[in-house]
């Protein structure tokens, strides 16, 4: 059994929303739990505000990337943007970490996407953008 979908979208918070949406549907089919349901709308949304507010410094109409793969009742999401990219993946991983305390942000959504996916994955170069990938 596999499964896949391709789609992008402006970069504005609506799609935020928009995002969380599509993987649910695109994972109902699969008879996941509700938990499973709510833990995969939490992280889609983490890493889209990730590529909106930080990639794309709020700046709108750029283009967000969303890969979703189901094989074999595995799970592999993929968020991408061509932002400004990481520079430092592994301190931007860890806990409590933010580059934008002024904007009262938690450093807490590659935690929280750990936490909930079996595996994260993260691909940046500075300029070029980033690829966030999960798997469940
Ligand atoms: P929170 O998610 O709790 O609101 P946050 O977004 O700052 O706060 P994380 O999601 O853990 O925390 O991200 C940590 C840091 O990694 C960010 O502050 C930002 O510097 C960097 N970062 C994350 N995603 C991207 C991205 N797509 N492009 C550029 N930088 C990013
Ligand atoms: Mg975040």
């Amino acid at each position: 059994m596999k499964n896949i979908l391709n789609c992008s979208f402006s970069s504005i918070s609506e799609n935020e929303a928009l995002a969380r949406m599509i993987a649910a549907s695109f994972v109902a089919p699969y008879d996941p739990t509700l938990g499973e349901l709510s833990d995969i709308k939490t992280v889609v949304s983490e890493a889209v505000t990730n590529a909106i507010i930080h990639g794309y410094n709020e700046e709108g109409f750029h283009e967000v990337y969303m890969k979703l793969l189901m094989e074999n009742r595995v799970l592999t999401i993929e968020i991408e943007d061509r932002g400004k990219g990481i520079n430092e993946v592994a301190t931007a991983m860890q806990p409590l970490y933010t580059s934008r305390p002024d904007m009262e942000r938690s450093g807490m959504g590659f935690t929280i996407m750990e936490h909930f996916m079996d595996q994260v994955e993260v691909k940046s170069s500075e300029n070029q953008g980033t690829i966030v990938k999960m798997v469940k």
